[in-house]
């Protein structure tokens, strides 16, 4: 042993001694030379700006101009009579649509969180919230403390429940068979709000399909006109929809920033979920963003792509996922685009359905209780965002809303309006009267808590 550390320090020695010599030496011959050529690799000419990083070498995607042609040829036209046909074929759509008719949405939402809530049970799990307060016990942390509203930056709108897809997982339940929009009145109110929330920074405006429903140019110039960033959540077919020739160009002209779906890059699994079709659509929708400056390098004009995990499981880790996109998406079409956002499966609504036929929602929610990281807590979206629906209601998230349960009513308001009302957009002035209030949380909340959690804007840890 100890012969091995005086090895070692004689080594270090010598070694010090060497390069001191060495140092010593070359530094003589740059003092004592003015021929740089002396020295066998000092040829770095002064200019460093001529000195550039050579980008690595991509290969030429594999899609010839020919195949692109035929893509283009091929996704036009309205994706909704194919959607129509598939709703009507499939057996889980049929079932829904029935006990919709026979029960009642309402309804239907209050069973599915009693469902939930029984999946969570049978595991010995209690509700969200005190699984929250023992953990800040537990970790002597105040986690159920962050279950507050922070000033609000991301003024969240989901303008309509009308798709040109009906997707499998689809939280909102969204079809071609869905007409709630919001309205104009609706629109020009929560603008006014907008302008008297200095906080907010942020308008992510969802659906639906946002781009089909009716105020969505009329929010999003206003929205820009106020000096704030616009988020399209947008499921790239509907950019080819007939009569939105031009909603690419309009995204563009305001610098939206696209946020789309594309829950894999393989058509199989694509189509599986998003139904058939949607896979080649997508990708004309991404080569058509691209072809206007969207996800190009050195660009402005933001594209990010979002995936969702197909059936129970967790999403892999998004940065190496992002790499693997990347290169496939480019290969494949020479798709560019800036950044993956992971999103968890939250269990509600269509994929609560999903899950409970096939008798795995205990098994999903154990899935999601058992890699609760305490770590998410801080980032949950419901913090600082406010979800607006349709009609104006508001709402902590999105998925709250698609579970009918309102946020809790504003400061501002008289007791008989807080206990008599669900809030809306004219219940408040500015954002700040909705500021420290409790967050509404349920047992889906498990979803954003689990591995690196989940929020619109992919992972939170
Ligand atoms: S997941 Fe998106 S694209 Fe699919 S049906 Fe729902 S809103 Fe439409
Ligand atoms: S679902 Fe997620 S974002 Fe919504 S209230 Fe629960 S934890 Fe917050």
């Amino acid at each position: 042993m100890f012969q091995n550390i005086t090895g070692s320090v004689q080594r270090f020695l010598r070694y010090s001694l060497l390069s001191r010599q060495h140092i010593r030496q070359v530094s003589i011959t740059q003092h004592s030379s003015t021929n740089q050529t002396e020295l066998p690799d000092f040829k770095t000419s002064v200019d460093v700006h001529e000195h550039k990083l050579e980008r690595p070498k991509r290969p030429a995607p594999r899609i010839s101009k020919e195949e692109l042609k035929i893509l283009e040829k091929d996704t036009k036209g309205s994706l909704i009579p194919e959607t129509l046909k598939e709703m009507q074929n499939d057996k889980e759509f049929k079932i829904n649509m029935e006990n919709i008719k026979k029960y009642g949405q309402k309804k239907l939402t209050r069973e599915e969180r009693k469902k939930r809530q029984r999946a969570l049970n049978d595991i010995g799990i209690p509700s969200f919230r005190d699984f929250i307060k023992t953990t800040s016990k537990s970790e002597d942390k105040d986690f159920h403390g962050l279950l507050r509203k922070t000033p609000i930056e991301i003024f969240q709108l989901n303008i309509g429940l009308y798709c040109n897809q009906a997707c499998n997982h689809c939280h909102v339940e969204s079809s071609p068979k869905r007409k709630e929009m919001m309205n104009y009145q609706t629109a020009e109110r929560c603008l006014e709000v907008l302008s008297n929330s200095p906080s907010v920074h942020t308008v992510d405006i969802t659906g639906g399909a946002p781009e089909l429903c009716s105020e969505f140019r009329f929010i999003t110039q206003k929205s820009s006109e106020l000096g704030l960033n616009v988020i399209d959540r947008c499921n790239l077919t509907a950019l080819l929809e007939p009569g939105q020739e031009d909603t690419a160009k309009f995204l563009a002209d305001n610098q939206v920033i696209v946020i789309a779906s594309l829950p894999c890059y393989s058509a199989k699994n694509v189509n599986l979920q998003r139904g058939a079709g949607v896979f080649n659509k997508s990708i004309q929708g991404l080569l058509l963003l691209n072809s206007l400056g969207y996800g190009k390098p050195g660009s402005p004009l933001q594209l990010h792509l979002v995936y969702n995990p197909l059936g129970a499981f967790l999403a892999p880790p998004q940065a190496d996922l992002e790499v693997k996109y990347k290169e496939e998406l480019w290969d494949n079409f020479g798709i560019e685009f800036n950044n993956l956002f992971t999103i968890t499966n939250m269990p509600v609504k269509r994929f609560a359905d999903f899950l409970y036929r096939r008798n795995e929602l205990k098994d999903y929610m154990h899935l999601l209780v058992r890699n609760f990281n305490s770590q998410s807590m801080e980032g949950l979206m419901c913090r600082n965002y406010v979800n607006i629906n349709w009609d104006g209601k508001l709402f902590d998230c999105d998925f709250n809303q698609q579970l009918d349960m309102p946020m809790r009513s504003p400061k501002n308001q008289s007791n008989e309006a807080q206990s008599s009302r669900e809030p809306s957009i004219w219940d408040i002035n500015s954002t700040s009267d909705i500021e420290d209030l409790r967050i509404v949380t349920d047992s889906h909340c498990f979803g954003c808590t689990a591995g690196l959690g989940s929020s619109c804007q992919g992972t939170t840890v």
